[in-house]
């Protein structure tokens, strides 16, 4: 999933990474015989990811080149855990998220340290979408949900769900979930609300972080 090779139309600020992987046909699950951007080792098509913060670009990782980048270093690279949590009594009323302005029904929300703000990415008819938040909205949800302040700069995001009808449901995912979910939605998105087919994916994709999170605990810690 190498950010090269497709030019994006606008390459600057925070989410050029986002952008870029949004256009990435393949998102996380690799071609074979993908390498390590690291190390040129050769990676199985399930594979970690480490965040390049000077390139503002995600990179596939052999293990033990992962292994070089954990929590706290503050190197160029991050790795990206692998950590899927549910927070089960977030509270999202709807007038914070009207506040947020997101036009579809789920988003995720991450915090970028080059710039130092709270970015929204989110499918639409045209593409992935990516916004700096209203810093006092997104202030809200996290003061009523404390618990969410846990999600790790540039490397985790906080995926919720606010789909008409459904009760608002949030968790924490590895970043490159994004881009895979946004990857796999840029394909198949009709209309503005995404379509039957954008629907599917997305049952599917909720279906699995589910699988994989435990719940939360509570309070903020790290
Ligand atoms: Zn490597
Ligand atoms: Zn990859």
């Amino acid at each position: 999933m190498s950010a090269g090779g497709r030019a994006a139309p606008r390459d600057t600020g925070a989410l050029a990474v986002l952008r870029r992987l949004a256009a990435a046909p393949a998102p996380v699950a690799a071609a074979p015989g993908e390498q390590c951007e690291l190390c040129a080792t050769e990676v199985a098509a399930e594979h970690r990811h480490v965040v390049d913060l000077e390139r503002r670009t995600i990179l596939c990782a052999c293990r033990p080149c992962w292994l070089l980048f954990p929590e706290g270093v503050k190197t160029r690279y991050r790795a990206v855990p692998e950590r899927h949590l549910f927070f089960p009594g977030f509270a999202l009323p709807g007038p914070q998220w009207d506040a947020l302005e997101i036009p579809v029904g789920l988003a995720f929300f991450f915090h970028s340290s080059p710039t130092d703000r709270v970015v929204a990415l989110y499918p639409g008819p045209a593409g992935a979408t990516e916004s700096e938040l209203p810093l006092a909205a997104w202030d809200d949800v996290v003061a009523g949900n404390p618990q969410l302040g846990q999600a790790r700069s540039d490397v985790e995001a906080l995926f919720v769900t606010a789909l008409s009808g459904a009760v608002p449901r949030c968790w924490l995912v590895p970043i490159d979930r994004c881009y895979e979910l946004v990857g796999r939605l840029r394909q198949v998105w009709r209309g503005f609300d995404g379509g039957a087919e954008a629907r599917a994916v997305l049952a599917d994709f909720t279906d699995d972080v589910a699988a994989r999170s435990r719940p939360a605990e509570r309070g903020s810690a790290r």
